[in-house]
């Protein structure tokens, strides 16, 4: 019987049902002794974090505690979603402590850009979302870039203070952590669990060469993410691996463009221009007469139009329509959280309609290349 059966190494609660939630078990695992959860048995016997999940409000509990801490906070987000990874509000809770914003994943873009201009872009970003940065660094903890300068900068402003690293979930925050375990830790010492008091929050310590540590929090859930809201299969679709081959498609008003069944983006009014769209290379891009879309989806979703197949499709929230207004004289993204971004390559100005599934985020910044 696993009924407030708890985990000898964190304490937590544990269940045999949810793999991807907290104080998951296998329910053969049960028999062994110690009885740990599958998080802490591989932070034992592989020194592997793997990352747990939580909805708002617990994280928010969390911020609330660094806030009552003297700690360096660092921050890791996608750059591949730049807006629907930054946690809003992060100031407000974590108070006066700094913030030392990690750009993950920037092997993605292409090989052209350049780098200074993307810290730029970054840093007027955070401003522009409330967030106050100590310093940034830019990153790609799958292909092993930046890391130097992440240690210089984690030196630089952690004064003695504790380190805590938060994020949203599928940012790269174990891959990075990983990558710091392996290849900057005292691989002598063991990583360790700890419970937040009072609650079923675990942390998990990671000792770092000088003799500090650094501590792992749980991922926020953001449901505004398209990654949030795909079944496991249609993530890897969207998560690119490789860098983007951005695809330029040159629109006459009154076109079309479906992402795969995932989203779709109508140029709606304005002179005939060029679109470049930054996606995963397995999404499949379907251009189309305005006047005909909706037809074409509904004959064709979940199979010429794919992702998502044609079984995973309902599981998927209804398109809400997004009208943009794209003023004359401006270059700008207009970003689909957890798709990616659609560039308008013209500053002659556009009226676009973006259709998502309900909830997901759609915003216009400033051109990121
Ligand atoms: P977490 O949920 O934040 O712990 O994220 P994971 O570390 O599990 O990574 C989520 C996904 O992003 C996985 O598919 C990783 O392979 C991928 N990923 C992580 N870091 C990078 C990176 O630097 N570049 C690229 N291209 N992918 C990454």
């Amino acid at each position: 019987d696993i009924d407030h059966k708890h985990c000898e190494g964190c304490g937590v609660e544990l269940q045999t049902e949810e793999p991807s939630r907290l104080g998951y078990i296998p329910p053969q695992a049960l028999e062994k002794t110690p009885v740990v959860c599958q998080r802490c048995y591989r932070i034992k016997h592989y020194n592997e974090m793997s990352s747990i999940a939580l909805q708002q409000d617990d994280f928010l509990k969390i911020l609330g505690e660094i806030g009552h801490t003297r700690s360096l906070v660092l921050h890791i987000v996608d750059l591949f979603d730049f807006e629907g990874t930054l946690i809003s509000g992060l100031q407000r809770f974590i108070g006066t402590n700094p913030v030392l914003l990690v750009v993950n994943k920037i092997d993605l873009l292409p090989k052209v850009t350049n780098l200074n201009k993307l810290l730029n872009w970054v840093q007027k970003q955070a401003k522009e979302n409330g967030l106050k940065v100590a310093d940034i660094v830019l990153v790609s903890a799958k292909k092993n870039i930046g890391f130097e300068r992440l240690l210089e900068k984690l030196d630089q402003h952690r004064d003695g203070r504790n380190v805590y690293v938060v994020g949203a979930t599928n940012v790269g925050k174990s891959t990075l952590i990983n990558r710091l375990i392996r290849d900057y830790s005292d691989l002598e010492a063991e990583l360790t669990v700890s419970q937040y008091p009072g609650t079923t929050l675990n942390l998990v310590h990671i000792p770092i060469d000088d003799g500090s540590d650094i501590i792992d929090t749980p991922g926020i859930v953001y449901k505004h993410r398209l990654t949030e809201l795909v079944e496991r299969r249609d993530l890897n679709a969207l998560l690119p691996g490789k860098p983007v081959n951005p695809m330029i498609y040159q629109l006459n008003e009154r076109q079309t463009l479906y992402f795969g069944s995932l989203a779709r983006f109508d140029f709606v009014k304005g002179p005939r221009q060029s679109f470049t769209c930054y996606v995963s290379n397995s999404i499949n891009i379907h251009r189309t007469k305005l006047e005909k879309a909706d037809e074409l989806y509904v004959e064709h979703k979940g199979k010429l139009l794919q992702p998502p197949a044609e079984q995973d499709l309902d599981k998927l929230p209804s398109f809400t329509k997004h009208p943009i207004h794209v003023r004359k004289g401006r270059m700008v993204d207009v970003l689909i959280s957890g798709l990616g971004w659609i560039k308008l390559n013209s500053e002659e100005g556009a009226e676009l309609e973006v259709h998502a599934p309900r909830g997901v985020k759609v915003a216009v910044r400033d051109s990121l290349i």
